[in-house]
C-alpha cells in the first residue's frame, strides 16, 4: 500500500475527480505508484480564498491553540514515523533508516515551533513625551505561497508550513510532484491534529505554472521556496515585481577544508558517509574537497576505502546504505559531471558511471586532479560524486573556498584553534562546520548567503520571514 494522494483544500482531500494527473514512480525499481491529481486553475483560485478566508480567524487565534495544534503534529510525526518513512522510501528512493530518521527528527521541527510560537515579542520604546506611548508590534505577514523540493520532501515542507501556522499565517503548500507522499502525510497530520480549514492547503501540478498563478495572486503576501537557484532567482523576481517578501533557501557548492593537522582517518570516514546520505542530493553536502598535501595521500586512501563499503540499493532492502537518484533526469547530468572532468584530465579514482540494470543508480564517484574552471568543481553535482583537490597555502584555499558566488554551508578539518577562528571567520557561507557536522537542527539557524539565498529557517531567526512590524504610538 501506498500513500493514497490528492489535493487538500479548505480542509478537504479532494482526489482526481476528472482532473489530469501524473505517474508517481519508484526511483529503485520504476514501478508506478500512484497517479498524484493536477490542481485546475478554478482549485488554485479556491486554495487561495480559503486561505485568505482562513487568516482572519488564524491570524487572532492563540499561540496556544497554535501550539497545541504543533505539539501534537510531533506526536503524530513519531507515532506514523515507519509509515510516512516506507512511502518516502518508496517515491525518493532514500534508505529506510534514513528515511524514518527524518520523520522522527522532524517531530523536533514540531516541537520547537510549538515552543517558540508562544515567544513572538514585540517591544516598548521610551517616548520623548511622557504622555506618549510607543509599541512595536509582529504580526502574522498573510497568506504564503510555499514550494519545497524532492530531496527531504518531509523535512523541507513541515519547517515552512511549522513556522507559517506559528506565527499566524496560513499557507498554500505545492509540494515536489515525483515525491508526494510525505507532504499528504503532512496535511493528514495536521488535518488530524484539528487545524481549521483553509489554514494549510497543498496543491500539486505543473511547477511553474502553479507558482506563477500563486506568486502573482494579490492574496499572497509572502513567497517560500527551497530548491535550485536558477528557479529561486525566477520565483524572487516575480515576487520582488509584486513587492513580496521571500525566504529562498538555494543551492550551494559547500567546500570542505581538510588541514594537514586534522584528525584525518576520523575526517575522512565521516566525510565519505555523509557525501553518500540521500545519494548526494542534499543542499547541505560536502561538494568540493580541498585537502592539504601532506595528507593528501592518507585521506584519498581512507575516504575512498569507506565509499567502496557502501551498499548501493533498493531503500527498503535492510543492508542497503544509499538509494538511486530520485530521477531518471539525475543519471544523464551526474555522466555529463564525470564527462566534462575526464574531457579536461580528471581522473576517475572510484565509479564514474551508472549501475546497469533497473532504477536511477548510480556509483559512488571519486574524481580528482580537476582545473578550477571544471563542471564539478563550480557546479553543485546533487548527487554521490566527490571532485579532490589539493592546498598547501591556508589563504589560497580560502580563496578558492569563497570564489564561487553560492555560500550556503562549509566544513573544516583541524586541531588548529587558530586555523578553525581564521577559517570561520574568513569562509562566505551561511553555515561553518567544524570537525563535525551540525546543521539543520530545529533550534539553529539554517540558510545560505550570497547566490546560496535570503533568509534563514529554524532557531529564533524562524519567524522572522512570516511576521510584519508595525509600530504604533499614541497620547
Ligand atoms: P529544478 O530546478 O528543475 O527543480 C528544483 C525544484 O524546484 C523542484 O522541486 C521543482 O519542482 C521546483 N521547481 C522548478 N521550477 C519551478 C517553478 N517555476 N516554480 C516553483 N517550483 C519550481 O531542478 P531538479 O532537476 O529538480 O533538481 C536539480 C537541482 O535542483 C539540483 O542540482 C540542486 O541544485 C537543486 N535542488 C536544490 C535543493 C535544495 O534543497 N536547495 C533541493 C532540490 C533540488
Amino acid at each position: 500500500m501506498y500513500q493514497n494522494l490528492a489535493l487538500y483544500i479548505d480542509g478537504e482531500f479532494i482526489s482526481g475527480d476528472g482532473r489530469k494527473t501524473e505517474p508517481v514512480t519508484n526511483p529503485a525499481t520504476l514501478e508506478v505508484l500512484g497517479h498524484l491529481p493536477h490542481a485546475t486553475t478554478a482549485d488554485l483560485d479556491r486554495a487561495l480564498n480559503s486561505a485568505a478566508r482562513a487568516f482572519e480567524t488564524w491570524r487572532h487565534s492563540s499561540p496556544m491553540v497554535r501550539s497545541e495544534i504543533l505539539r501534537k503534529v510531533g506526536q503524530l510525526s513519531r507515532d506514523r514515523a515507519q509509515e510516512i518513512g516506507r512511502n518516502m522510501t518508496l517515491d525518493q528512493g532514500k534508505p529506510l533508516a534514513e528515511a524514518v530518521g527524518e520523520i522522527v527528527s522532524c517531530a523536533d521541527h514540531a516541537d520547537w515551533h510549538a515552543e517558540e510560537c508562544r515567544r513572538i515579542y514585540g517591544r516598548v520604546i521610551l517616548p520623548r513625551s511622557p504622555e506618549v506611548r510607543q509599541m512595536v508590534l509582529r504580526e502574522p505577514v498573510g497568506v504564503c505561497a510555499a514550494f519545497t523540493p524532492w530531496n527531504f520532501p518531509y523535512n523541507q515542507a513541515i519547517r515552512k508550513v511549522c513556522a507559517a501556522i506559528g506565527a499566524g499565517c496560513t499557507i498554500i503548500l505545492k509540494g515536489p510532484e515525483d515525491t508526494p507522499s510525505a507532504v499528504m502525510a503532512i496535511a493528514q497530520m495536521f488535518h488530524d491534529a484539528g487545524l481549521p480549514p483553509g489554514v494549510l492547503n497543498i496543491v500539486w501540478g505543473v511547477p511553474s505554472e502553479v507558482s506563477d498563478h500563486l506568486v502573482r495572486s494579490p492574496i499572497v503576501r509572502k513567497v517560500s521556496f527551497t530548491g535550485s537557484v536558477p528557479v529561486g532567482k525566477h520565483l524572487a523576481a516575480l515576487a520582488g515585481a509584486h513587492m513580496k517578501r521571500v525566504t529562498m533557501e538555494l543551492g550551494g557548492h559547500s567546500p570542505v577544508l581538510v588541514f594537514d593537522d586534522a584528525d584525518v582517518p576520523r575526517a575522512a570516514k565521516m566525510l565519505a558517509k555523509f557525501k553518500l546520505r540521500n545519494a548526494g542530493q542534499v543542499c547541505v553536502s560536502p561538494t568540493r574537497f580541498y585537502v592539504h598535501d601532506k595528507v593528501y595521500d592518507k585521506f584519498m586512501s581512507d575516504f575512498t576505502d569507506t565509499l567502496k563499503s557502501v551498499v548501493v540499493g533498493n531503500g527498503l532492502e535492510p543492508e542497503t546504505q544509499m538509494g538511486p537518484l530520485a530521477h531518471a533526469r539525475r543519471v544523464p547530468v551526474m555522466e555529463q559531471f564525470v564527462q566534462n572532468a575526464i574531457e579536461l584530465g580528471g581522473k576517475v579514482v572510484l565509479g564514474g558511471e551508472r549501475l546497469e540494470g533497473v532504477g536511477h543508480f548510480f556509483k559512488p564517484t571519486v574524481v580528482t586532479d580537476l582545473p578550477e574552471h571544471a563542471m564539478l568543481m563550480t557546479e553543485e553535482p546533487f548527487g554521490p560524486i566527490a571532485p579532490i583537490a589539493r592546498f598547501s597555502d591556508t589563504d589560497d584555499v580560502i580563496r578558492r573556498a569563497n570564489s564561487l558566488p553560492f555560500g550556503l554551508s562549509s566544513y573544516v578539518f583541524t586541531n588548529s584553534l587558530q586555523t578553525a577562528t581564521k577559517v570561520s571567520n574568513a569562509l562566505e557561507a551561511g553555515m561553518v562546520n567544524i570537525n563535525h557536522f551540525g546543521s539543520a537542527l530545529p533550534e539553529t539557524p539554517f540558510g545560505g548567503i550570497k547566490d546560496s539565498g535570503i533568509g534563514s529557517e529554524g532557531g529564533l531567526e524562524t519567524f522572522d520571514g512570516y511576521l510584519v512590524t508595525k509600530f504604533v504610538t499614541h497620547v
